[in-house]
């Protein structure tokens, strides 16, 4: 069993209080490392680490000089797809296809940003005052808190601390205390990459111990958080003694409509992979399938019939669909969920409960439920597990109304063949990302973020540097001698 130790000032340190969690593999069941129980004391050495980089070589370089040590980055992070994916499904127990995916795609985010770090430009402002020269500044808010959920660690990694370092902010991250593993080997990449010390540090450990002490501490300007919605409430709480700036990632209930003129086997297979694709755990995931009543009978058994498919196993081998729950809570909740849809009355036409042939112990079935009303609890919460509710609407005005019905608003997909009324659906749905004809596209390039309890701020695309850096106005008087009234606003 490999033990891991804290990424701290660029080197690997011991947790102080002498205190390890066991990293569990899902699929197998059992502990596969070991990852430090960071507490107040080490998160106070990390900040120190990330502040004295923020005032001392990093501070110095030059923004051209930051993007090149990230296009480093990148070629690392490149050439060590397959060693991180595997140890991410070790970890959170996703597809290994899934993984390898994610990781080969990570480096594009380091050299899109890397490439943006000598872009920051401030303005001339054509002041409207005599013998002035104005001008902002875009500076780098300073230590920034990235905490991140189990689903995906090093994607987060990627969408936070690639913005956060090419905007020459220092990082301290706080990683899912259920796969830690994989952020704590990418550290020394950063290391390799040539990163002054101290500029990306990471601190494991528990949310309520090592993240708590991250958002309280005086030292973080900025957090960066993915995660449940009840947790980034907590955070945005917390954080607002401080008044720290706060970006949050959180939950969806995610509406994936289907009209009638659509092309049935396309959507059929956008509904699946918004629901089956991670075994659900994913925010994005599609959960809500809203299907025009005059298609809705043929079209549940089409998505039951593929969902039929799914093949679960071990997520390490190729021809694997569906893999383990990450974590035992998870799965318990997942399964309860499934009995409360029963109790309200949907009809389940697929799975329904724990699938108990495979190792480990936390695999269920992927789970269709339709006859869904708007108000039960399988439409309104989020499962975060493969558990797909089938609601049934009229024409577009009922879907837009059904659809908004929620407290979430990250993603919505649509399918349809009129351009028209795709439009239409992409203005009135009240959600981050908007999929016509397609589910679960991310790009580098492309903003992601959510509206109402989803979340606040936006990850990739330009504007997500923006949530990195503090705009100064610096005024310049070219005037001779004193003013006139030094006792009244110039
Ligand atoms: P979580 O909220 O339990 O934990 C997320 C992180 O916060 C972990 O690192 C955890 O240790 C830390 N944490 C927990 N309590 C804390 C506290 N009091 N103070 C500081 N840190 C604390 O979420 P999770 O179970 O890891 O992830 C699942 C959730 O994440 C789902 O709701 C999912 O929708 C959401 N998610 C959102 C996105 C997105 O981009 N919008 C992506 C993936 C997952």
């Amino acid at each position: 069993m490999k033990t891991y130790q804290h990424f701290i000032g660029g080197h690997y340190v011991d947790p102080l209080g002498g205190k390890w969690i066991d990293s569990m593999n899902p699929y197998r069941g059992e502990a596969w490392a070991r990852i430090p129980q960071g507490c107040a004391r080490d998160v106070d050495r990390a900040v120190a680490a990330a502040s004295q980089a923020l005032q001392g070589p990093w501070s110095k370089m030059v923004p051209s000089a930051r993007g090149k040590l990230m296009l480093k980055l990148a070629d690392l992070v490149a050439a060590n797809v397959d060693r991180l994916a595997e140890i991410e499904v070790r970890d959170n127990g996703k597809l290994l296809a899934e993984m390898r995916g994610q990781l080969a795609y990570h480096p594009e985010w380091w050299r899109y940003f890397g490439g943006l770090a000598d872009k920051i430009e401030g303005a001339v402002v054509p002041i409207d005052k005599p013998d002035t020269f104005a001008f902002t500044r875009h500076e780098p808010m300073g230590v920034v808190a990235a905490l991140t959920a189990w689903n995906s660690p090093l994607l987060f990694i990627a969408w936070k601390c690639a913005p956060a370092i090419a905007a020459g902010c220092t990082v301290v991250v706080k990683p899912s205390e259920f796969a830690s593993a994989s952020t704590l080997e990418f550290a020394a990449l950063t290391k390799e990459a040539g990163f002054p010390d101290g500029v990306f540090n990471v601190v494991t450990g528990l949310g309520q111990e090592a993240g708590a002490a991250l958002v309280d501490h005086p030292g973080v300007a900025k957090i960066t958080f993915t995660g449940s919605d009840a947790t980034g409430a907590k955070i945005y709480a917390q954080a607002a003694k401080t008044l720290k700036r706060v970006s949050l990632e959180l939950g969806g209930k995610s509406p994936n409509i289907v009209f009638e003129d659509c092309d049935l086997g396309a959507a059929a297979a956008g509904a699946i992979s918004g629901i089956f694709a991670a075994t659900g755990q994913t925010c994005i995931a599609g959960s809500r399938l809203l299907v025009q009543n005059s298609i809705r009978e043929e079209f549940s058994k089409k998505v039951a019939e593929l969902g039929r498919t799914a093949r679960k196993g071990d997520p390490m081998q190729p021809d694997t669909n569906i893999g383990p729950v990450t974590t035992g809570p998870q799965y318990r909740k997942i399964l309860d969920y499934m009995e409360i849809a029963k109790a309200e009355g949907a009809r389940c036409i697929l799975g329904g409960g724990a699938a108990s042939d495979l190792p480990g112990g936390q695999f269920v079935e992927p789970t269709i439920f339709t006859d869904v009303k708007p108000q039960m609890r399988i439409a309104r919460e989020e499962v975060f597990g493969p558990v797909l509710s089938i609601i049934g609407f009229d024409d577009e005005a009922e879907a837009i109304r059904l659809a908004n019905d929620t407290i979430y608003g990250l993603a919505a997909g649509v399918w349809t063949k009129d351009m028209n009324r795709a439009l239409r659906m992409s203005a009135a749905l009240k959600a981050g990302t908007v999929w016509i004809n397609t589910y679960r596209a991310i790009s580098y390039m492309m903003p992601f973020g959510g509206m109402k309890h989803s979340g606040i701020g936006r990850e990739s695309g330009i504007e997500a540097i923006r949530e990195y850096l503090e705009t100064k106005s610096v005024w310049i008087s070219m005037a001779e001698g004193s003013p006139a009234n030094p006792f009244v606003m110039r």
